[in-house]
């Protein structure tokens, strides 16, 4: 059976980089589900459409092809074959991003999508707020990353290249907000999903726990 290791939690719990790392310890492949969700949150914005108007977010995401890519070393997310992996990290899609990802036509053909991409892999990392609730309940290895909001805040403004970390940290928190409160799949810690809070741990301690609970 594939190895599927879902790893799931906040914005800035540490999962990019944990998943990316334990990806290329094992050798598997690596999807970031929250690409994905910008990604079409991205070509909503490029079409001029409104993301609080779940109607037009749905005809958006109807017409786009969103292809993302699996190497843990070289992440990369295309939309109609246009390479989209530096625009989705930009302050209009962060605003904008969760809105987007509560619309129920989003959710439904980005799961099928997550899936045939699980479906077609040997071995997967697999990160999102909704993997092992939702995506890959069957996964072996399931986390629910976890990190203190000012540590958070401090590695996603330094990762976006922003001195302003109390803005990053409202802007986090937002979306933890809506990402927790929506209908469909919200951000929630699943059944048989093991908690790891990355506050006071290095990236290498974090990944070496993922990897310890690979059976
Ligand atoms: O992980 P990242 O911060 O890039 O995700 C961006 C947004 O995409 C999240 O805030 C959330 O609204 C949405 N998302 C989601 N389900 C996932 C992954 C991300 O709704 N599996």
């Amino acid at each position: 059976m594939t190895l599927v290791i879902a790893l799931d939690g906040p914005s800035g719990s540490g999962k990019s980089s944990t998943s990316r790392a334990v990806a290329a310890r094992l050798g598997l492949d690596y999807l970031d589900t929250g690409a994905m969700y910008r990604a079409v949150t991205w070509a909503v914005l490029e079409a001029g459409a409104d993301p609080h108007d779940p109607a037009a977010v749905a005809r958006v995401a109807a017409t786009i092809s969103i292809e993302p890519g699996t190497d843990p070393l070289k992440p990369a997310i295309s939309v109609d074959g246009v390479d989209v992996s530096e625009p989705i990290r930009s302050d209009a899609v962060n605003a904008a991003v969760s809105p987007v990802a509560t619309v129920a036509d989003v959710r439904t053909r980005m799961v099928g999508l997550q899936r045939s991409i699980i479906a077609a892999s040997e071995g997967i990392v697999v990160e999102g707020r909704d993997i092992a609730s939702t995506v890959a309940p069957d996964a072996q290895v399931k986390v629910y990353l976890v990190a203190d909001p000012a540590a958070r805040a401090a590695r996603r403004a330094a990762e976006e290249g922003h001195a302003d970390a109390e803005a990053t940290k409202a802007s986090l928190l937002a979306r933890d907000r809506i990402d927790s409160s929506r209908e469909t799949s919200p951000l929630v810690r699943a059944d048989g999903a093991v908690e790891v809070d990355s506050t006071f741990l290095t990236l290498d301690e974090v990944v070496d726990r993922v990897v310890a609970m690979v059976p």
